[in-house]
């Protein structure tokens, strides 16, 4: 009899600028552990700004809580000897999950590289790294992420050339593939039937980041590049009380998470700005199914 697949379900954290911040992190992952995610991911500054804070909060993810870490790594501004250092100790210290990235180089900071210049080359160089240490592997192989983008990426002249590069990170070995944020359900439905007809393979989870403020809808937007849904903005402002700003926010991300999921999504991955209040609202709306034991999507 084969076993039910559910959804898989992640949340990005980010590594803490100080100790308050740290503080109100771990009751966050607290939180967020009780609803047993299949990964917790940790973000990584772009050219290593923040290396060492991230290793730490990958190292104690690993010791001190029950959850699994997939720790997001740039190679911008990097060269290959420094990268092939931290793909080292992240593996060394029993990290078995990678997102492999770009990342975008930080004003002043010099963005040349040697042969480690996109995600499909650093996923390549995981790969070979993974291949050096295989005896110290045996409790498994590494997973290796990718970004992928429901809009076009703003570096990217067109949405085929992120598709192309998408099926060149599965190509160089990548095993699954999140979305950057997205606002519109039609753009996750037209990624995934792009990826298909050119022979895409990898899971795409939906990077899916809570609707509630619209302090980090403009943010992100402008990062992502793209526009916040007019509608859900005038909705958002119109709110006349932080809990009614909350409802819908809430109610827009799940329908999002909820056409996603609709679209064959094999799950979602919540932005979580290391809050947990907005991302467990819309869990708890979004009545995921979730397995009796975690870890059901060992494939991610
Ligand atoms: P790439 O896949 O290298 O693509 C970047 C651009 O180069 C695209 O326009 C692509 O079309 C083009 N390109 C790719 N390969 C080639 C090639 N071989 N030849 C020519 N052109 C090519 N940033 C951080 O700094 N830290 C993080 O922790 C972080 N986490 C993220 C998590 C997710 C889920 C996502 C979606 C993004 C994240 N980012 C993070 C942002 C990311 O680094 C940026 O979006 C960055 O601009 C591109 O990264 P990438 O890995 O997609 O790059």
């Amino acid at each position: 009899m084969s076993s039910p697949t559910y959804p898989a379900l992640s949340y990005e954290l980010y590594p803490p600028k100080n100790a308050e911040a740290d503080d109100s992190l771990w009751t966050t992952i607290r939180r967020l552990e009780d609803t047993r995610p299949d990964f917790v991911s940790v973000t990584y500054g772009a050219a290593g700004s923040n290396r060492e804070t991230a290793i730490d909060l990958l190292r104690r993810l690993l010791t001190e809580t029950t959850l699994k870490p997939l720790a997001h790594l740039t190679c911008v501004g990097s060269s290959r000897a420094e990268l092939t250092d931290i793909i080292d100790r992240l593996i060394g210290g029993g990290v078995r999950g990678i997102l492999a990235l770009r990342g975008d180089a930080p004003d002043g900071v010099d963005t040349h590289s040697d042969d480690v210049e996109h995600a499909d080359d650093l996923v390549r160089l995981i790969r070979e790294v993974e291949a050096r240490r295989t005896a110290q592997l045996a409790a498994g192989k590494v997973s290796v992420g990718v970004a992928a983008y429901a809009t076009r990426h703003p570096d990217s002249p067109n949405l085929e050339q992120d598709i192309e590069v998408l099926l060149a990170k599965e190509e160089a070995g990548a095993d699954f593939a999140i979305t950057q944020v997205f606002f519109q359900p039609s753009d996750y439905a037209r990624l995934v039937d792009r990826a298909d007809r050119a022979g895409v393979t990898i899971p795409i989870i939906p990077g899916i980041m809570p609707l509630t403020s619209t302090r980090r809808l403009k943010k992100a937007g402008a990062l992502a590049g793209i526009d916040v849904d007019q509608d859900l903005w005038a909705r958002l402002e119109g709110a006349r009380t932080d809990e009614e700003r909350r409802t819908v926010g809430v109610s827009a991300t799940v329908a999002l998470a909820r056409a996603a999921l609709d679209d064959g999504a094999p799950g979602i991955h919540l932005y979580t700005f290391n809050e947990h209040a907005a991302a467990l609202e819309v869990l708890d709306a979004l009545d995921l199914e979730r397995p009796p034991e975690a870890g059901l999507a060992a494939s991610l």
